[in-house]
């Protein structure tokens, strides 16, 4: 996953000066410091940006918005100062949910999300289904059903499984009306991308 972000001064002054954060494994503060790195590595003309920012040239480290005499990192006397945008835009962004990117910045919930791919069993891909049939992050494995090609596969899967009938008897499993059968069903579930999820 990354997201790639513009600084927002130089934006609407006429400069894209795009800069990619990888957000695989990485914390809001280690984010929060991408950012403020690339704010402070965006090169445009001289004198241009609307905040004086710090970046210490011991370890890196970046505050935007404050000129800075010691870095709060790792104590460094040695500051190069500049001025920068302190604002940025959203302009691209790959394998993060939709419903987890702004328009200036990844949701606050983005982070959850991604402490609970860590965490979670289930795939990615599950996961994003799960969000993207409206349910909470939190309830998404508890509700989760299983991967099927149609409605009709998951209701005759879902009889079997739950001893309603079985398949191999034929009769009487052959003169079910399944597309009847599978629309019930479907009011207790939800599908996504055939994921298929429990509604209660
Ligand atoms: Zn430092």
């Amino acid at each position: 996953m990354n997201i790639t972000l513009y600084p927002l001064g130089a934006y609407t002054s006429g400069y894209c000066l795009p800069f990619t954060i990888e957000l695989d494994g990485i914390d809001q503060e280690e984010y929060g410091q991408a950012i403020n790195k690339g704010l402070f590595e965006a090169h445009y003309k001289k004198g241009d940006g609307n905040v004086l920012s710090s970046r210490c040239l011991e370890c890196d480290h970046v505050v935007i918005g404050s000129v800075e005499k010691v870095c709060p990192e790792c104590g460094c006397l040695y500051i190069e100062v500049k001025a920068t945008d302190e604002e940025w835009i959203v302009c691209d962004y790959e394998g993060v949910p939709a419903a987890l990117v702004g328009e200036y910045d990844l949701s606050s919930d983005f982070f959850a999300y991604s402490d609970c791919l860590e965490n979670t069993r289930l795939d990615a891909e599950v996961i994003n289904a799960g969000l993207a049939a409206g349910f909470d992050l939190l309830c998404i494995e508890e509700m989760y059903i299983g991967e099927y090609d149609s409605d009709i596969a998951f209701a005759e899967q879902w009889a079997e499984d739950t001893g309603s009938i079985n398949e191999s008897l034929g009769w009487p499993y052959d003169c079910i009306d399944w597309d009847r059968a599978a629309r019930d069903l479907m009011h207790n579930y939800t599908e996504h991308k055939h994921h298929y999820f429990s509604l209660r």
